[in-house]
This record gives structure tokens, C-alpha cells and sequence, in this order.
């Protein structure tokens, strides 16, 4: 027997399946997704098994030194996705594959087995292996015949377990518990023990009756006792306790109870919604739903009881939600309906900490599974539903190899199980949207609020004019009139500000130089902590500057505002206020995040004062006032979404203010207050925002009407980048159809990071089915020169940052 494996190394010469001998010992044992340890030239690699095959057409096969893990990591699903994955992301094979399992088992593990029972359960052979230890290094086990098939029968049977531990962090926590021998069960202590034992005595006629069969941590019981440890050892060494070690999971959210929520009776709109999404689930139809669903419509409740269905019939769900929003509260909203049912996985969680995560899923003790973007990969084998809230974030993006998109395969692995999808938000995509109205994507939509309470009033203040009446400072007269009546009937606000820092670039007012990463060609940004200028892209920093080095002035300051100065400007325009501030500074600690929050839920401050990550999923009864400091910040970029963006930020702002009973109102302070982002956010329009940005769309050919393709070359040597460019581009021009375009080769609006100039190919279709086998021939084609010259090509299909 032969093992087909996709060995793990990132290289076009190695983006195949390499054929491995199966050496007897192991055979019937490997199975596809497997991992294993093969020769590889002169060193010894780990690879995943993608196939199993009675003949090889090589005539010298090596064979495959070690097997990873006694069962699959990846699913015969996964190692499906994951072709079709490589080929519609342009990417190397093994880089889709490692992208879909946790960190801590995609590193060189050292791979441990851990005894799960009593010993003399075992296969006499594997008593051996565990004499005297409670764990074996797998590395050293001996090379007896039929070990492999004797281990993967006990872990089927759970007596031993395989345990990776990659760092001592990833390692599993364990308590240490005792249990009575069932021998000793129900048996008279003093008879056995002799009357002088009184301690051991005490300790036995107490576990008699409160865990005659169950096992109970050591620390509980000299706790709750005042005995020794001593005493429980002599118990132990007289095998009348049973010492075992039971597995804790690192439970990041195990300080914390989640009170199940009531579970309401839903709203006529909600129950229309919620109809058709039940009839897929009950019909196994791939249908998916776009959820357009104005903010407080009760979009989550839907989620909820959607997957109320899907548990019912035994299947299993995916939520994916933004990092950002991935909140305290939204978790709670999980864990408090389905409990123990529910595993999170987000970034925040150490490499252990998702790990464990992971495994629930794995081993089937959860049926639900909330997260970010990765989430979508949840090993998950009966799934009956895939939630995608807030569908049209750009975080879904993966901008690193695989560059998938969450939506892309939650539709992916709705065929596969038959499932349906459902895609939520109150500010769809304008894809997705298009998508809707064709009749590809079925639209359901939540009109109303919840409590039917009226959509904040939102004023547009034109900052020009403030300045004109000679208004410096970044609050308008009428948002700190609004905050000051907050203040007076004890509600609250938020300030939404969309930069991070203390201040952001730096220019000297004589000349108007403006200081520039060396290696990048970025503006560096002012970091008052430290009193530098970094640059985001590379690390690179300096001290900030007190004269300017172009002209000598000494009028050299940082521009822009940050959520500190602005902090530091409100208490003094309103120092009765009480403020928090949330932003990457304040929040990086962990769990920082979600104390702050708590403080302002439970009313200790006034306002909340934060960048993009307050945005969204707040849902505070006592704001009623939003206020968006510079609603332009994100109008000027570079980018075709631009105005979708902005109108997309406003609307979740607004959507903070007024959830409850009291109303809200929203300002919003703008250089460009005539602008339609702007103003159907005002008006709360979606619907003719969309029709006038697919206007702007159409004119100019993008997405929704056109796809894109951003081909980026990089190099060190500027002449090299832009030959490469060329013949790129025109390799691209004579493969496509004429419908096609193929624009540039042009400098990338980045034009240089860590000192490699870069530029860029944009591709724009509608219909190419050449279009991955030409991308693919191009990553194959320069191969050489990438392993060699240090040549980049970054393929990016639906690009979502153009920089
Ligand atoms: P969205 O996700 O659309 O922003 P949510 O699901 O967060 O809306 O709902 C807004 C608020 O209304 C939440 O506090 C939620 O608990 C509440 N809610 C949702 N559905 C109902 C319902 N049917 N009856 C009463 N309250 C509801
Ligand atoms: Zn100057
Ligand atoms: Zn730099």
C-alpha cells in the first residue's frame, strides 16, 4: 500500500503529492488526513495523507517513517475544501490545508500519550509501554509489531489519549483527582484500615457518602476536610484510592456564569424571517439567505432560534461574527441560550486556549461553534447552518495566504451539507445585495426595530462652518450642547472616533514636509507613549522630531486627532463627565476589552469614547446619544468602497444610540456633509444608497458588475519589479478574452515596503473561465525567480485593500 502525501513545505516544486511506501506495522491504520512524519531529501518532514493507493507508478518508494495521530485531523470534507481552496485562491496546497487546523498542532508538535484508565484495562503489550508512567513519549515507543494497531484501538476505546504539547503554554491543564476503587466500594474502612487509622477512616466514610463512584479533586477534598495530603497518599499507595488526572479544558470563560437568557417571543417580522430559514433547515436545502435587517431588529434572536432547530435536529452550527463584535456581550447572548453546548474561538485565546476550543468540536462535545473569520473551518461533520452577522465586513478577508473569504466558503460547505447560510447584516454588501435582487441569494428582511422604537434623528454638523464662527476645537457647539443634556438626565453616550493614537502624522507647518518611513513609502505616526514615530508596516522607528529636517523650523507638529487628545479635550470642556476610553492602547490587555465594557454597562461612566471597535454590538439600554467626531476620515482613501465604508460606519453608529425604550439621536461632524454617504446614513436609506453607489460602480466598472483579480509584484531591484510587471501584464492580456481587462502594470498606491518596490496589475471580468488556471500558470511560471531573485507575486482574488 502507498500514502499519497502533501509534504509540508510552500513551494511550486513541492505543490504535489509526493508517494510514500506504507510500511507494514502501519497498514489499515493511515488514513487520509492523517499527519506523518516522511524523508524528504535528507531530512524528515511532516506531511498530511491525502490518498491511499494499492500501487505507486515510481519504482524506489521510500516509506513513511512515523504516523502523527492515530486518527485524521483533517476530514475527507477538509481535504476536499481544501483543494478546490488552493485553486480558487492561487495558493500552495499545504498552506490551505495548515490554514484550516489550530496553530498548536500545525507546528513540530512533541506528541505524547497520555493513559486515560486504570493500567490493567490495557492490552498486556501496552501495560509494558506504561509501566510505572501515566504518560509515554510517543518517540519512545518500542518497535514492536502491532503497537500502532493496539494504541489506536485504546484511544478508540478512550483509555489512552494522544496529546500534543508544542510549548508548555498548549499543554493540556489536568486536576488531580482520587476515586474509591470500585473493589472497596461499600466496604467497612475500620475493618480494613484497623481503628488506630482514624484520619484515613474519616476521609473513606466521607467519600463513602458523597462520591461513592464519582472522582473528586484532591484539593477539594483537603480543603473541605482540613486533611492531609499526606493521608490521601497513604490511601492511595494501599490501592484503596484511585489516583486519576482528569482533564480541565482552559475555558477562557470560566469566571464567569452565563445566566440562561429568556428566550422571547418573536416579533411578526421576525417569525416571517425566520420561517423560510427553518423550512431549509427542515428540507437539508443549501439555500442562502440574506438577512438585510435594520440595527436593533432583532437580527441575533433569529440566529438564536434558528439554531434552537438545528440542535434540535441533531446537527450542528457555525456563527461567525467580526472579531471586533466577537464582544462579551454577543458571547454571553450564545453561551446563555445553548450553555456548554457553545465552543468560542477568537484570536484573543492563547494557541492552548483555541486548541482546546477546537478539540470540543473535534470530539463532538459541542454542537455550536461562535468565532471569527477561521471559524468557518470548524471540523464540524453533521453541520446544519452557518450564520455569517455583520456579512459584509471586510475582516471575513483573509489577507494572507489562503486569501479566502469567509462567505465564500461557508457557501462552499453549505453545498457539501446541504445547509443553508444565512448572511446578516443592516448594511448588506452591495455583492451580496446585488446577489439578492437577482435571486442568487434569497432576501429576508427586518424592517423595524424590535420595540418599534423610531430610528434616532441624525444631525449633520458641517465642521467648515464651526470653524468659521471660530470654533477650533473637535467638538461642535451642538454635539457638547447634546452631551451636556446627557449628562444632566443621566444617560449616556458614545463618541466614535476613526483614528488610533495620540495624533497621527507629523508635518512641519513652514514647509510642509511630512516625515516618511525610509523603507516604506508611508507617513510615520506619532506615538506619544514613547514619544516616536512608527511606521505600521515595518516597525520601523524614531525619535520624534523637534526641528524639521528639510528647512530647520521649529513649527514642526503632529496632525490629526486621537482618542487621547480628544479625551483630554472633553475633560476639560466637560470635566463633570465621566469617560472611558477604548482603544487598541487601552484595550490590549487581556481582558481590559471587556472590564471596560462592563464598567459602562453597569453605568460608571457617562461616555464611551473609542475608534471602530465600540462600533459595532453594543447594545446598552441608557445610550441615547452617538456622536461621530470626523465622519470623513475613511471618504478620501484609495479605495472604490470607500463611500460604502463610511455609510456602513455610520449606520452602525447610529445603531448604538436609542435600542431600548429611551430614543436616540445621532451627530455627525463632516467636512463633506452634501456628500450621499452622508446623507442617506441621515436619512437611514439603505436602499437609495445602494442604488446611487451601483450607479458609481457601474460607470466605473467595479464590483458588483465587475470582478476583480490584484495581481502585486515585489522586489528589491525597482528595474527587475517593473520588467517583471510588464510581461506579466501582457502574459495576462494575450490569455484572457477580449472582455477582459487587464489594467497597468502601475506603482502600487504603497509604493515600497520594507525596501521592496512594488507594483501592481488589476484584472477585471465577468465572465473568464480561464481565470485560476491563468493565475496558477503565472505562480508556476516564475517560480525560479521567486525561490531565487526574491521576486514576490501575491495573486488576491476579490481584493478588499487595493494598498
Ligand atoms: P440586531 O442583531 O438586529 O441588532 P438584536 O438581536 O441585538 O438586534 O435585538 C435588539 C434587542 O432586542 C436586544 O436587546 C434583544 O434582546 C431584543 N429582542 C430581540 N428580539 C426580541 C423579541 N422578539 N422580543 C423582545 N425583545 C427582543
Ligand atoms: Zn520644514
Ligand atoms: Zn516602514
Amino acid at each position: 500500500m502507498y500514502a499519497k502525501v502533501i509534504v509540508d513545505v510552500a513551494s511550486g516544486q513541492t505543490n504535489r503529492a509526493f508517494d510514500y511506501r506504507i510500511p507494514e506495522e502501519l497498514q489499515r491504520l493511515i488514513l487520509p488526513g492523517m499527519r506523518v512524519i516522511v524523508p524528504f531529501g535528507s531530512r524528515k518532514i511532516q506531511g498530511f495523507v491525502w490518498d491511499i493507493t494499492e500501487e505507486s507508478d515510481l519504482d524506489r518508494v521510500k516509506p513513511i517513517s512515523e504516523m502523527l495521530d492515530p486518527y485524521p485531523v483533517l476530514t475527507k470534507e477538509m481535504l476536499e475544501l481544501g483543494d478546490w481552496l488552493a485553486e480558487e485562491t492561487v495558493c500552495f496546497l499545504i498552506t490551505a490545508l495548515q490554514s484550516m487546523i489550530p496553530s498548536a498542532i500545525r507546528a513540530k508538535p512533541k506528541k505524547i500519550l497520555q493513559l486515560r484508565t486504570e493500567k490493567h484495562y490495557l492490552p498486556p503489550a501496552l501495560q509494558a509501554v506504561f509501566a510505572g508512567k501515566k504518560a509515554v513519549d510517543w518517540a519512545e515507543l518500542p518497535n514492536e509489531k502491532g503497537i500502532f494497531s493496539l494504541i489506536k484501538q485504546s484511544v478508540e476505546k478512550g483509555e489512552i489519549e494522544v496529546e500534543y504539547l508544542v510549548k508548555d503554554k498548549t499543554k493540556k491543564k489536568t486536576i488531580q483527582s482520587i476515586r474509591i476503587n470500585p473493589k472497596y466500594q461499600g466496604a467497612a474502612f475500620a475493618d480494613i484500615l484497623g481503628n488506630r487509622a482514624k484520619k484515613q477512616i474519616a476521609v473513606m466514610e466521607w467519600l463513602s457518602d458523597n462520591y461513592p463512584d464519582k472522582s473528586v479533586p484532591i484539593k477539594d477534598l483537603t480543603e473541605t476536610l482540613q486533611t492531609s495530603k499526606q493521608t490521601i497518599q497513604q490511601l492511595i499507595s494501599k490501592e484503596i484510592l484511585l489516583l486519576e488526572s482528569i482533564e480541565e479544558y482552559r475555558d477562557p470563560y470560566s469566571d464567569r456564569s452565563f445566566s440562561p437568557a429568556p428566550r422571547p417571543e418573536l416579533t411578526g417580522q421576525q417569525r416571517n424571517v425566520l420561517g423560510p430559514v427553518r423550512s431549509a433547515i427542515d428540507s437539508n436545502q443549501d439555500t442562502t439567505f440574506l438577512l438585510r435587517g435594520v440595527t436593533g431588529s432583532g437580527k441575533t434572536e433569529v440566529y438564536l432560534q434558528a439554531i434552537e432547530k438545528v440542535l434540535a435536529k441533531d446537527e450542528e452550527a457555525i456563527v461567525l461574527v467580526p472579531e471586533i463584535s466577537l464582544t462579551p456581550q454577543m458571547v454571553e447572548r450564545f453561551k446563555g441560550r445553548f450553555g456548554s453546548k457553545v465552543a468560542v474561538l477568537h484570536s484573543a485565546l492563547s494557541a492552548g486556549e483555541k486548541y482546546d476550543e477546537w478539540r470540543k468540536i473535534h470530539r463532538k462535545e459541542v454542537q455550536v461553534a461562535v468565532g471569527a473569520r477561521s471559524a468557518v473551518f470548524a471540523p464540524f461533520e453533521k453541520l446544519g447552518l452557518i450564520i455569517i452577522d455583520e456579512e459584509h465586513e471586510g475582516s471575513y478577508k483573509q489577507e494572507d495566504h489562503p486569501r479566502y473569504h469567509a462567505r465564500q466558503i461557508a457557501i462552499w460547505r453549505g453545498s457539501y451539507h446541504n445547509c443553508p447560510i444565512i448572511l446578516g447584516s443592516a448594511t448588506p454588501s452591495l455583492e451580496s445585495y446585488a446577489r439578492a435582487k437577482r435571486g442568487v441569494y434569497k432576501l429576508l428582511e427586518l424592517k423595524d426595530r424590535v420595540n418599534k422604537t423610531a430610528m434616532p434623528e441624525v444631525n449633520v454638523i458641517d465642521m467648515r462652518e464651526e470653524l468659521k464662527k471660530g470654533n477650533r476645537s473637535v467638538f461642535s457647539e451642538l454635539l457638547l450642547q447634546k452631551l451636556r443634556e446627557r449628562l444632566e438626565c443621566n444617560e449616556q453616550a458614545v463618541l466614535f472616533l476613526n483614528r488610533r493614537g495620540y495624533s497621527t502624522f507629523v508635518m512641519c507647518r513652514n514647509c510642509g514636509y511630512t516625515a516618511e518611513c525610509p523603507h516604506c513609502e508611508i507617513t510615520l505616526t506619532y506615538h506619544h507613549t514613547q514619544r516616536k514615530l512608527k511606521c505600521h508596516y515595518c516597525g520601523y522607528e524614531e525619535p520624534m522630531l523637534t526641528t524639521c529636517p528639510a528647512c530647520e523650523s521649529e513649527h514642526i507638529r503632529f496632525f490629526g486627532t486621537g482618542t487621547q487628545k480628544v479625551e483630554e479635550e472633553l475633560t476639560k470642556l466637560l470635566p463633570e463627565a465621566r469617560v472611558i476610553r477604548m482603544d487598541v492602547d487601552t484595550t490590549s490587555k487581556k481582558g481590559s476589552h471587556e472590564k471596560l465594557l462592563q464598567a459602562f454597562g453597569r453605568g460608571e461612566a457617562d461616555i464611551l469614547l473609542g475608534t471602530q471597535m465600540i462600533a459595532k454590538g453594543l447594545d446598552f439600554p441608557r445610550i441615547t446619544l452617538a456622536g461621530v467626531l470626523a465622519a470623513d476620515t475613511m471618504l478620501h482613501l484609495p479605495d472604490f468602497r470607500a463611500s460604502e465604508r463610511t455609510f456602513q460606519l455610520l449606520t452602525q453608529v447610529s445603531g448604538r444610540a436609542g435600542r431600548d425604550k429611551l430614543t436616540g439621536e445621532v451627530v455627525i461632524q463632516t467636512y463633506t456633509p452634501d456628500h450621499y454617504s452622508i446623507q442617506h446614513a441621515k436619512t437611514h436609506n439603505y436602499e437609495s444608497f445602494s442604488l446611487e453607489e451601483m450607479g458609481h460602480r457601474k460607470r466605473s466598472g467595479y464590483p458588483p458588475y465587475y470582478y476583480l483579480a490584484l495581481v502585486t509584484i515585489s522586489n528589491e531591484d525597482a528595474v527587475k519589479v517593473m520588467q517583471t510587471a510588464e510581461k506579466i501584464a501582457a502574459f495576462l492580456r494575450e490569455s484572457f478574452s477580449p472582455e477582459t481587462k487587464v489594467l497597468g502594470p502601475t506603482v502600487s498606491p504603497i509604493a515600497r515596503i520594507k525596501d521592496r518596490y512594488r507594483y501592481q496589475c488589476m484584472i477585471k471580468y465577468r465572465n473568464e473561465p480561464n481565470l485560476t488556471y491563468v493565475l496558477n500558470q503565472i505562480a508556476s511560471r516564475y517560480q525560479k525567480e521567486m525561490a531565487t531573485d526574491k521576486l514576490f507575486i501575491s495573486i488576491d482574488m476579490n481584493p478588499q485593500m487595493f494598498m
